[in-house]
């Protein structure tokens, strides 16, 4: 994989660029639609691509590792084939569902012993075993198993996790460096930097991650329920103490209106649930604020969601179908919503990329700022 940065804004750190991967190029800044069970819920591939022109999407190797299993997806010839997505992937450690999903686990210096949120059995993700889940997948994009400590987390245990998570790193570079000797892989790996709300923490591990020369690097532990300044803070730091030319990707955030105030902060990735999640409970994102469809002042409406919006919904269907859609529960409102709501994510990084490439970037990032979502 191959990182190439075409443009940076002079007054930010906004930068705009495009990852070459094995499937296809990405334009950067970008964000991910979340797929967690190999399906972003709700939208066809074909619409993922055609419609939405998504170039990367990601998906959790914790629940495909547990249901169907890495070596069903491989023996079905790869994740891509598997779900018929021919464009790129991402895939995280798994470790962030370990700690917030299985009640029951243990870590050790070889890795965490959880139990199975399904059935409750035991299993065990070591630095190693979860490069080869990932290298099993196909993903494009791998990441490094870290611990995502709870916040707020004592100084002490937030230290102890973020050092774990470099001596794992190092592990699972050495692991998948050793895989790449042996065959070539098309499958980029990197390193998380964690330390809770620390800046000495976050420093540190930043130092320590980038010895590892990897093709790029994720910012894990932030938006789990800190407040936004705190995690910008942590993002700007972070980002400026990891090596310029390798893509930056702060993992789950955020709002709409956050997109372009981490993008200013330097990084150039971003997944998140909030677009497709809000648009099955019908929380739609639109260019000036939110439709909350059941509402009674849309039961008579006849305008699109966003006038502005070119999405097939928009193309199509009035707020009151929507609505109507939305009260008795049926399924085409989910694909509908979701298609409306990725497409406004999608836009707006769009937008942002275009603003870097024209140097007018600063002037997007302050008229955002004063829009309420
Ligand atoms: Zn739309």
């Amino acid at each position: 994989m191959r990182f190439e940065i075409q443009a940076e804004c002079p007054v930010t750190g906004a930068r705009a660029g495009v990852l070459h991967t094995a499937h296809g190029d990405v334009e950067t800044p970008v964000f991910m639609p979340v797929g967690t069970q190999a399906t972003v819920k709700g939208v066809l591939p074909r619409d993922l691509a055609e419609e939405l022109d998504a170039k990367i999407i990601l998906a959790n190797t914790y629940h495909l590792y547990l249901r169907p299993g890495h070596e069903l997806i491989r023996q079905m010839g790869g994740l891509h084939r598997f779900m018929a997505w021919d464009r790129a992937i991402l895939t995280d450690s798994g470790g962030f569902q370990v700690f917030s999903l299985s009640d029951l686990r243990r870590i050790t210096e070889e890795g965490v012993l959880f139990r199975s949120h399904l059935n409750g059995d035991a299993h065990m993700f070591s630095p190693e075993s979860t490069v080869d889940v990932q290298l099993a997948f196909g993903s494009d994009i791998a990441m490094v198993l870290d611990e995502c400590p709870a916040w707020p987390a004592e100084f002490d245990l937030a230290a102890e996790a973020m050092r774990r998570t470099v001596r794992w790193a190092r592990a699972g570079f050495v692991h998948y460096r050793r895989r790449s000797e042996e065959t070539p892989l098309n499958t980029a790996l990197f390193p998380i930097v964690q330390g809770s709300m620390y800046k000495d923490l976050r420093a540190e591990c930043a130092g320590a991650l980038a010895e590892l020369d990897a093709d790029g690097y994720a910012i894990g532990g932030l938006s789990v329920g800190e407040p936004r300044a705190l995690s910008l803070e942590m993002a700007e730091l972070t980002a400026k103490l990891l090596p310029v030319d390798r893509p930056r990707y702060v993992m789950g955030v955020g709002m709409p209106d956050e997109l372009p105030q981490y993008v200013a902060r330097g990084i150039d990735m971003m997944d998140c649930v909030l677009p497709s999640r809000n648009a099955r409970n019908g929380y739609l994102f639109t260019t000036t604020g939110r439709v909350v469809i059941k509402q009674t002042q849309y039961k008579e409406d006849p305008r699109p969601i966003d006038d502005s919006c070119p999405c097939y919904t928009c193309r199509n269907f009035s707020r009151a179908y929507l609505r109507h859609l939305f009260l008795a529960g049926e399924i085409t409102f989910s694909t509908l919503a979701t298609l409306h709501n990725l497409q406004r994510y999608l836009d707006r990084m769009r937008e942002i990329r275009q603003a870097i490439l024209l140097g007018k970037f600063p002037e997007l990032l302050k008229a955002v700022s004063e829009q309420v979502f």
